[in-house]
Parts: structure tokens; C-alpha cells; sequence
């Protein structure tokens, strides 16, 4: 049994009905919902293959959250799309709490993103003398890069020796492109040249050492994406009235957590960050797979006067607003909602993200520590089966 293909448009509403048919023929449930989105199947292409219609995840709404950051300033209304009751309301009264402080600071302190490329050399001799030839040819390297993108900017490389294989970590600025496209481009005709000008045994386009849709420490000290932090200084009353507790319940918490984390071997130290980052990747259109590495974030807490100081650290935040999934019609809305759709708006988007996070943080510490954890779950999150 093969599934139905149309050789001149499987973008078509009828190529999509006509895989949908044979679903439903095959397992005799009426798909009634899959194959009916008012969305034209065509604008999926470069999205997916093999369409057979859009998968409709709520969204809902939070805000108004207050960041005074360099490139998003005021106050955001944040899309977020999950199936997890709770959530909305969690983060939505971290939100709350963030705005009534004065909002949150926010800084990307650094931006590029990674192919790494690995090369087989003779022997480790021949090794240090490919670095150094990468090294002294690092101009022209770049100038190969520069001819496959408007875009994307060859910055700099890391460089490991493994016996006779070296392998590249190169670092690309990639504008408002999440990028790895882009980088993998780059990096295809930059191997193409290494190999016509170096004598190499072999060699992969990648070695692994990117880390793309990885957690892994090298993202964490070295960056991937947006490296992005984020702080507030949540007062006293605003702790006692929004999230029931005090300063220095939260802070307690954090720190036993931290320890918590370490005995679990935890890349970074978080409560939740990946769960607001996913609903605000599926939101907007960003490769959720990325999750993997974006949500290795790190917080820390203080305690001055009766106010709680925190911060979030998110070293590997992968996100874009040209490119990948940002086009697909609802994606562009939620992003447009943020006024985050297309050029030269990475930066800000960014910003809000990491504010959006810091927001779920503190809600979820909040609810720990007030004893309101369960309570909330029962309330918003509890789904019994439905009846077949
Ligand atoms: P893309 O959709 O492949 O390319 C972005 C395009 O936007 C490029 O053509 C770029 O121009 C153009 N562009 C216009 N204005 C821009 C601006 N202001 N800043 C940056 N680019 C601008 O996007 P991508 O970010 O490179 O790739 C994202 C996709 O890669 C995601 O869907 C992800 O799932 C997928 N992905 C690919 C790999 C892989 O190995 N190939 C791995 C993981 C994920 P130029 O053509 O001049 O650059």
C-alpha cells in the first residue's frame, strides 16, 4: 500500500483529500478535522511533505508583560500555544507580577549560531598543519561563505583535534534567520573549497559538535543562537498580593533546587523554561526541535531588603522571524501580534522570549513554595479521557 502523490502539485487541496481518503479507509475513523483547515495547503510547502492538513493547537494569550530591553521596549502581549492546562494562567500571573515590579531588564549578549564540520587528516601531524592553514586562510574561508548568503556572516571558529581528525565549530551571524539552513549552505561550499585546496582524507559536513537539537555544555559556555539574560526586582507587595509568598520563601526554594538539579546531573538549573518555550515555538513558527537546547537555562535568586532579585540565563536561545515556519499564517499572526513578523526583528523577539520565561520561573516557584501547585493543576490542567 502506497500513499496517494500528486506528481504536479501534492500541495493541492485535492493531493491532501486524497491522502486523508485513505487514512480514513484504513482505520475507519472519519479524520473530519485533519484535512478542513481554512489554510491553503500550498503555503506549506517548504514546511512539509506528504500533507494531510494542520494541526490545531490552542493558543492563548498572556500579558500585558512590561520589558525594558534594547530592542523591545513597552508593553507585550505574548501568544502561547499548548495543550498543558495551567500554563497559560501561570505564566500570565508571572506576567502580571514582572509588569506590576516595573518590568524586566533584558540583554543579548551574544549572537551567532553553528555548523562544525570534521576533516581526516594523514596523521596529527598533518592535523596541526591544517589548523594552521585554516588559520592563515581564514579571510578567503570567509569569503566562501559570503557567496552563498545576503545574510549570513562567517564570524569565527573553534577548533578540536581528535588523533588525525580536526574538527571546525564555525560561528555564523545569520540576521533574522534562525539560520541553520543558511550555515548549512555556507559550510557545504566552504568543505567543497577546504577540499580542493588542503590535502584531506575526508571529510563531514557535520560532526556533530554544532550541537544542533542537542543539550550539551558546549552550548551552554560557548553559545548557539541568541544568548540571551533577563532580571527583575519583584517588590514586596507585589510578592504578598500576586504570588502569595515572600522574597525570601522563593529564594530559599531556588537555592535547595539547585542542589536538587545537581544531584539529577540537570543540564543548567530551571523549573520549567522549556514549557513556555515550546507554546511560544509553536506560537510563532520556530523549529521546536530547538527546544533542546534553548531550554538548558540557568536562574539565580537574591534577596535584597524584602524584594526578590532574579535572573535567567538562556546561553543557546535558537529563534528567527525570516525563515523556517514563521510564514504559515497563524505563526505570522502570533508574531505579528508581538510586532515580531520579518527583518530586523530577531533581536526583539529574543528579548521577549527570555522575559516570557522569566515570567513562567517565578510563577511556578510561587506556586511551590504557597502550596498552590496541585490546587492549580486541578483547577485548569486535570483532561479525564473522552468517550470514544
Ligand atoms: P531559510 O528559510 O532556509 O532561509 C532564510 C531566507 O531568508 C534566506 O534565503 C535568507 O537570504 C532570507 N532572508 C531575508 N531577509 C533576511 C534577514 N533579515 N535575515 C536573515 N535572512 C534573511 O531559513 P534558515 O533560518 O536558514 O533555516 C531555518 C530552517 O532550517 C528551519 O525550518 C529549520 O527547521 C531548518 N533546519 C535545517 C537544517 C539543515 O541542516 N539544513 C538543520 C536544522 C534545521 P539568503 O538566501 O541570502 O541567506
Amino acid at each position: 500500500m502506497r500513499l496517494p502523490k500528486d506528481r504536479k502539485n501534492d500541495y493541492s487541496r485535492d493531493a491532501l483529500k486524497n491522502r486523508i481518503n485513505k487514512l480514513s479507509g484504513m482505520n475507519g475513523h472519519h479524520l473530519k478535522y485533519l484535512g478542513s483547515s481554512t489554510i491553503d495547503p500550498s503555503l506549506a510547502k517548504g514546511n512539509i511533505e506528504n500533507i494531510i492538513g494542520f494541526s490545531q493547537v490552542p493558543v492563548g494569550i498572556i500579558g500585558p508583560l512590561k520589558i525594558n530591553g534594547s530592542h523591545a521596549k513597552g508593553d507585550f502581549f505574548v501568544p502561547l500555544s499548548t495543550t498543558e492546562g495551567a500554563l497559560v494562567a501561570s505564566y500570565n500571573r508571572g506576567a502580571r507580577a514582572i509588569t506590576l515590579s516595573g518590568g524586566a531588564n533584558v540583554l543579548i549578549y551574544r549572537d551567532r549560531i553553528q555548523r562544525a564540520p570534521l576533516f581526516v587528516m594523514d596523521d596529527v601531524l598533518k592535523a596541526a598543519e591544517f589548523i594552521e592553514w585554516f588559520d592563515r586562510n581564514f579571510e578567503t574561508i570567509r569569503k566562501v561563505a559570503g557567496t552563498t548568503t545576503n545574510y549570513g556572516k562567517l564570524e569565527s571558529y573553534n577548533s578540536f583535534i581528535q588523533g588525525k581528525i580536526v574538527y571546525i565549530r564555525l560561528n555564523f551571524y545569520t540576521g533574522d534567520a534562525m539560520g541553520m539552513n543558511m550555515v548549512t549552505k555556507a559550510t557545504h561550499e566552504i568543505c567543497r573549497y577546504i577540499k580542493n585546496n588542503f590535502p584531506i582524507e575526508s571529510y563531514l559536513i557535520e560532526s556533530n559538535l554544532a550541537v544542533d537539537k542537542k543539550p550539551a555544555s558546549i552550548n551552554t559556555v560557548l553559545g548557539r543562537g541568541k544568548s540571551v539574560t533577563a532580571e527583575v526586582i519583584f517588590r514586596e507587595e507585589v510578592i504578598a498580593r500576586i504570588l502569595r509568598t515572600t522574597a525570601r520563601e522563593i529564594d530559599h526554594a531556588y537555592k535547595q533546587q539547585v542542589t536538587g538539579s545537581q544531584l539529577a546531573g540537570m543540564a543548567g538549573s530551571n523549573g520549567h523554561i522549556a514549557n513556555g518555550l515550546a507554546a511560544i515555538f509553536l506560537a510563532c513558527g520556530q523549529d521546536l526541535a530547538n527546544i533542546s537546547e534553548s531550554g538548558v537555562g540557568i536562574i539565580y535568586t537574591e534577596v535584597t531588603g524584602n524584594d526578590l532579585y532574579i535572573s535567567v540565563n538562556l546561553p543557546s536561545l535558537i529563534i528567527g522571524t525570516v525563515g523556517g515556519g514563521v510564514s504559515l499564517p497563524t505563526q505570522r499572526e502570533c508574531l505579528e501580534i508581538l510586532g515580531c513578523y520579518g527583518e530586523g526583528k530577531a533581536k526583539k523577539f529574543a528579548e521577549i522570549v527570555a522575559c516570557t520565561v522569566l515570567a513562567g520561573e517565578v510563577s511556578l516557584a510561587a506556586s511551590i513554595v504557597a502550596g498552590d501547585f496541585v490546587t492549580a493543576h486541578e483547577k485548569y490542567g486535570r483532561n479525564r479521557p473522552v468517550p470514544q
